[in-house]
């Protein structure tokens, strides 16, 4: 997550060119950040779109204030379920009881608790321990796309999924700067401030585009064994 002045300035630079209808503030996990709440409060102020808070709870109890900060700002806590692994639903079970109290001491809050890792789908095929792309026709893959709806205000600039916003990440991390099968998505480009209204326009009515090709026409259930735990690709 950026800093508060870095996040008032990327939004300065777009909530006057945009009206989204769900603005969600996400991670990694935002709780981690110890000034969420004003980043809560500054994304309030620019824009007047569905707010929602996601995280996977683990920090709730972290910020006492933040239940009426919600309030305040008419934003919705989403506490998205990562699994069904029984240590973690020993851990997930407490942090339904605090989401329940807030619920009775705090009128008005909104908190939705989501089963996320029903939805999660296989997004590369794994090769000697390294994540790799699919082929795929990019309107075959872009019709069953999860992430097709979730542009990414990141770094300033717009991106048209998490996929490619976060791949620079992805490929630091895994080292995948040797594999040419993902040239494609090293050549994106996001949409950056000095895009004219029509290339604006254009970035947010393109369907799929050729990065699409490298991400799955079919989808296949992923599910985490065990959340709690970071484990090899799978
Ligand atoms: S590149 Fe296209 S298909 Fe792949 S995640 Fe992004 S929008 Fe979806």
């Amino acid at each position: 997550m950026p800093t508060i002045e870095q996040a008032d300035a990327d939004y300065q630079k777009w909530s006057h060119r945009l009206r989204p209808a769900r603005f969600a503030l996400l991670g990694g996990e935002p709780l981690l950040n110890p000034t969420i709440l004003q980043h809560i409060k500054m994304a309030r102020q620019h824009w007047d779109s569905d707010l929602m808070l996601v995280t996977n709870g683990f920090f709730l109890h972290r910020f006492p204030e933040l239940p009426k900060v919600l309030v305040e700002t008419n934003c919705r806590l989403e506490v998205s379920q990562h699994g069904t692994h029984d240590d973690y639903v020993k851990r997930f079970r407490e942090i339904k009881h605090l989401v329940w109290r807030w619920r009775e001491q705090f009128p008005g809050v909104r908190i939705k608790i989501r089963q996320s890792h029903r939805g999660w789908m296989r997004q590369y095929k794994v090769a000697n321990g390294k994540p790799m792309p699919f082929n795929s026709r990019p309107n075959a893959a872009f019709k069953v796309c999860m992430q097709k709806i979730c542009t990414q205000l990141y770094e300033g600039k717009l991106w048209k999924c998490p996929a490619l916003a976060y791949f620079a990440k992805l490929e630091f991390k895994l080292r995948l700067q040797d594999l040419p099968q993902w040239q494609l998505f090293r050549d994106y480009q996001a949409c950056s401030e000095s895009a004219t209204d029509e290339e604006l326009r254009t970035f947010i009515e393109t369907e799929s585009i050729p990065q699409c090709g490298l991400c799955p026409s079919k989808r296949t259930a992923f599910s985490h064994p065990n959340p709690l735990q970071r484990s090899a690709l799978q």
